[in-house]
């Protein structure tokens, strides 16, 4: 298969695991038998060091005329007192618009030899496998009128039904290939937006008689998350809510460095599935430069990249199957306890993948 790709390495830790997540890609290539049409670009503060903006024209064409995007990360402390417009971090929300990727998928499980790495107990969190579905593109980040007018700021909070429907279509496609259930996180007893959320998603469930549903409340889901996160199986919710739940989730794996992340939007016509696949830590700029950051989120992002965007599930799995070997075996980066470098971790991956079978369909 052709897999063309864009990468858009980012600031701080980002290029250093976006190499690494690009070593496994070629390794998976050569191993499988793939053609890998890989080109760079930039973005955040290092587009805007290289071309005076957080994501130029000639990016967004990359962009979507790549099958996927590979991304590092966004944002150092440089920029912070940046106007809005030339902030890193704009540069990412517009990639997104671009893409017009509105569902955020993030699987979050608790790999056995990281959870004592938890600062939670060990009992609360083992066999936790859920799966966060976020809404991207609209609600608070997104909506006008939004401002600042001396000492009174405002933002919007919108929702359109037809936003809010396909995102639950994808968490109840997800949830029927996974243990069946979606847990729809509102705050609908305060917010207008909640109740036409709940009764959306309540409308899609009937097409999906197999996935059961339950509504949970914001502050509760929150509670619910480090209580027992066992209990879910697909959570989905709307973008601020999402934004920060997912985080609160990243404590359950034990190091924000494990972390992947898919954003995806609708399939195109030719049936590609069109996605935007990046660790979930930021640009951790105190490490940045040393190659000591983990680069198993940037990795596992182009596991899911293969799997949902090329639909490539045997090649998925054996980079899962690698960071799984790493994860027992190491040699592990600092975050884990481990002296390995950036770089050795990402040699360790390969060398796996290049003794991967393929399992039988
Ligand atoms: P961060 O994720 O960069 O770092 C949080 C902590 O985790 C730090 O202690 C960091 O050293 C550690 N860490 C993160 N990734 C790691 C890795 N791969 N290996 C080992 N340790 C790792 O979050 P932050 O410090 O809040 O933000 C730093 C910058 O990143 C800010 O400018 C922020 O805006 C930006 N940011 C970008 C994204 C993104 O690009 N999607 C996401 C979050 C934050």
């Amino acid at each position: 298969m052709q897999l063309k790709i864009l990468s858009l390495p980012g600031d701080g830790i980002g290029p250093e695991v976006t190499a690494e997540a690009e070593k496994v890609l070629e390794c998976v290539a050569t191993r499988f038998g793939h053609h890998l049409e890989l080109t760079r670009g930039h973005i955040g503060g290092a587009a805007l060091k290289a071309e005076g903006t957080p994501l130029s024209a000639a990016t967004k064409r990359a962009a979507s005329a790549a099958d996927a995007v590979l991304l590092g990360a966004v944002g150092m402390p440089e920029y912070d007192r940046n106007a809005p417009a030339e902030r890193p971090e704009k540069g990412l929300l517009d990639l997104r618009k671009e893409l017009a990727v509105y569902a955020n998928l993030r699987p979050v499980k608790a790999y056995p030899s990281l959870v004592g790495a938890s600062p939670l107990k060990a009992d609360r969190i083992e066999g936790t496998d859920l799966l966060i579905v976020r809404e991207l593109t609209g609600g608070l980040y997104f909506g006008t009128p939004r401002g600042i007018d001396g000492k009174h700021a405002f933002n919007t909070m919108a929702y359109t039904a037809d936003e809010i429907e396909r995102v639950a279509r994808i968490a109840f496609e997800l949830a029927r290939s996974r243990r069946g259930k979606v847990t729809s996180v509102d705050k609908a007893n305060v917010l207008e937006t909640s109740q036409l959320w709940r009764q959306v998603v309540t409308e899609v469930a009937r097409d999906y008689p197999g996935v059961e549903l339950e509504h949970l409340l914001v502050d509760n889901a929150a509670m619910q998350l480090v209580l027992a996160p066992r209990r879910f199986d697909v959570l989905l919710t709307e973008n601020m809510f999402g934004d920060i739940l997912s985080d609160e989730a990243a404590v359950l794996a034990g190091s924000i460095g494990v972390l992947a992340s898919a954003s995806v939007g609708a399939r195109r016509e030719d049936g590609k599935l069109p996605g935007l696949y990046e660790p979930i830590h930021g640009s951790a700029p105190a490490i940045a430069d040393k190659g000591v950051a983990n680069p198993i989120g940037a990795v596992g992002s182009v596991a899911l990249m293969l799997e949902w965007s090329f639909g490539l599930r045997d090649e998925a799995r054996a980079i899962d199957a690698a960071v799984s070997r790493w994860l027992d075996d190491g040699p592990l980066t600092a975050d884990l306890g481990g002296t390995a470098s950036t770089s050795q971790a990402g040699d360790a991956l390969c060398a796996w993948i290049r003794t991967a079978h393929r399992t039988p369909s």
